[in-house]
Parts: C-alpha cells; sequence; structure tokens
C-alpha cells in the first residue's frame, strides 16, 4: 500500500498509527540523501545515505524508485519492500506523488491511497507547526499545487482532518483489497481442487 500526500498532509502520522492499530501493516524503509531531523533513527525512519552510496544503489538497480524531492535524493529499496512482504505483511510505503505512481506502474497490484488535508488553512498550519522556516513552506506549497494535479490517478482519496478517522479508512480500504476476487483466486483454486478429489456424497 503506498501514501502519499502533499507536504504536511499527514502520510508519517498516518503511517504511525495505522501500523500501531493494524498489525498487518510494516513500514517499508526507504533511503534518503537528506540530514537526519532531530529524532529519526537510521534504518527506523530512513536508511540515511550520501549521494554517492544513493547513485551506487541506483546504478546497481537496488530501487524499485527513486524522486528528487526538495533537493534531497529519496529512494525505495527493492529489498525493503520483499522484506516485509516475505513475512505475509502489507508493505506500507509513504512516498512522494511520482514514486507512488512509478510503483503503481512497476506492480499494478499495489493500492494508492491520496491523503489530502481538508483545507489549505490546515495544511499551512500543519506545515508551521512541524517548524519549518518560512521559505521551506512556501516551496512546499508550490510543491503541493503540482501534487494535487495528480489526485485523479489514485485508486483512493482520504481527507486527513481526524487521525483516528483517516486512520481507519486507510485500514478499511486495505480490508475491501484483501478481499478482491483477484487477489485470492490460490483460494478459488485450492478449494476447486479439493473439490473435484473428493467425493462429497
Ligand atoms: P521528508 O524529507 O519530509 O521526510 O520527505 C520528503 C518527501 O519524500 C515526502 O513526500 C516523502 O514521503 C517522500 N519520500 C520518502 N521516501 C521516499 C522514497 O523512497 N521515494 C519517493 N519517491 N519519495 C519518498
Amino acid at each position: 500500500m503506498v501514501i502519499s500526500a502533499p507536504s504536511g498532509g499527514g502520510k508519517t502520522v498516518v503511517r504511525s498509527a495505522l501500523m500501531k492499530l493494524d498489525k498487518r501493516f510494516a513500514f517499508s524503509v526507504t533511503c534518503t540523501t537528506r540530514p537526519k531531523r532531530p529524532g529519526e533513527a537510521d534504518g527506523k525512519d530512513y536508511y540515511f545515505v550520501t549521494a554517492e552510496q544513493f547513485a551506487k544503489l541506483r546504478k546497481e538497480g537496488k530501487l524499485l524508485e527513486w524522486a528528487l524531492v526538495h533537493g534531497n535524493y529519496y529512494g525505495t529499496p527493492v529489498k525493503s519492500v520483499l522484506d516485509v512482504l516475505g513475512k505475509g505483511r502489507i508493505p506500507l510505503m509513504t512516498i512522494d506523488v511520482k514514486g507512488a505512481r512509478s510503483v503503481k506502474k512497476i506492480f499494478p497490484e499495489a493500492v494508492t491511497v491520496f491523503l489530502l488535508p481538508p483545507d489549505l488553512k490546515t495544511l499551512v498550519q500543519r506545515l508551521r507547526g512541524r517548524g519549518e522556516a518560512p521559505e521551506n513552506v512556501s516551496v512546499r506549497l508550490e510543491t503541493a499545487r503540482s501534487e494535487i494535479k495528480v489526485a485523479s490517478s489514485f485508486d483512493y482519496l482520504v481527507i486527513n482532518d481526524k487521525l483516528p478517522e483517516a486512520v481507519r479508512e486507510v485500514a478499511a480500504i486495505a480490508d475491501l483489497e484483501t478481499h478482491k476476487t483477484g487477489r485470492n483466486l490460490e483460494k478459488v483454486k485450492a478449494f476447486g481442487e479439493q473439490l473435484s478429489k473428493k467425493r462429497v456424497f
């Protein structure tokens, strides 16, 4: 499941709350060349890498997708996603809009969710509230303008007004998606095989 939003849209907060609420999800850690912020931990929030290390990962085909966001490189290691899938859990990716579209192209079965703040005032408040410098707020609002234009290409839209509600809605999307027939054909096939082997009556 891929969650995108304009910067300040609440991806990180929704992600943490969702992982607490619903143990099916596991965060697939991405890598970045941006400096660590206070309170962030390497390997938990991001793999913090140098520009050289990032270029090497890209060159070696180890990134599922990558993007240049606000002057820093970000990328999803293929391994992060495969590790989570291997544990039978849902990889939760909170990446930028371009990255989400790349993932959907490579993995059409990925579910993309666009988180939208209830209104512009709330978005500005959230950006200021997390201590972004005024010039950064303007840059991020400018980026939001183009990010919002592609919201219609996402599978689902969730308005992130009240956090618990938004989180429940994302979990509900996962509930629905896991019941899609196309994701459960193995179960139908297995049942069909049992039926054809056994004379029940
Ligand atoms: P921040 O620096 O605020 O943590 O993240 C900036 C933006 O980069 C956010 O929109 C975040 O979701 C996005 N991002 C984080 N990791 C990745 C990644 O691996 N790929 C892409 N495409 N975007 C990412």
